[in-house]
């Protein structure tokens, strides 16, 4: 990942809840429980979207009879939609349990990653996903998953991916009162295995709550697990 401390990160800025930038566009999801209340958002949640492309994605968040939104997703590319303004509730996180609260949409920004999600192997050295997408073992990492007992496979994220996610984090960080981070394999260990092993999470966490962009820049791998 040594593209990762070639460029430098993308600024972002919120105003008014819609966050600005290059490459940000905006359509609006019906999926909201209103607005958060005061002192909330507080954490922010990961996760992928286990689909083929970010305007499919895009298109169930946004659509009112999918029952799911999110706030952001984030394009292989690096493009950034965002679906809800972030002073309202959307609905990300589903049952969910975190440090003795459950119910996390109610405190959290959801942030959704374009990502194929768990993968197949097909015996042959390729990969395929849920939806029958092939992959060459490039675009795959072979991992344990925290919450699982055996091996996987797991859709690579891209560089440029990640540092616009970071810079996200960092925009959504400064302007509101986040203490935490945490993936949806997190808050939802019986269910859910997003962002899993190929997304360097705890490198995030550390980066954005810490301020550790020294140790973002240096490090080539992630301890993850
Ligand atoms: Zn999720």
């Amino acid at each position: 990942m040594n593209t990762l401390h070639a460029s430098p990160l993308p600024l972002f800025s919120i105003d008014d809840h819609i966050l600005t930038g290059d490459n940000i566009t905006f359509r609006l999801s019906p999926n909201t429980s209103g607005r958060f209340q005061s002192g909330s958002p507080d954490t922010i949640v990961i996760h992928f979207t286990a689909g083929s492309s970010l305007s499919s994605s895009v298109n169930v968040l946004t659509n009112a009879d999918s029952g799911v939104s999110a706030h952001f997703a984030v394009g292989r590319n690096g493009d950034i939609v965002q679906m809800l303004p972030t002073n309202k509730i959307a609905w990300h996180a589903g049952e969910s349990y975190y440090e003795g609260r459950s119910g996390l949409n109610q405190y959290s920004i959801g942030i959704e990653l374009d990502n194929a999600g768990q993968l197949k192997a097909r015996g042959d050295g390729t990969f395929e996903s849920w939806f029958g997408e092939i992959f060459g073992e490039n675009e795959v990492l072979a991992a344990q998953h925290i919450n699982q007992q055996s091996m996987g496979y797991w859709h690579k994220y891209t560089d440029v991916q990640i540092v616009r996610t970071l810079s996200l984090c960092k925009a959504l960080c400064s302007h509101y009162n986040i203490s935490t981070i945490v993936g949806h394999e997190e808050i939802a260990p019986s269910r859910k295995v997003d962002p899993g092993p190929a997304f360097p999470l705890q490198r995030l966490k550390a980066a954005v709550l810490q301020s550790d962009s020294e140790r973002w820049a240096t490090e080539s791998s992630d301890s993850n697990s």
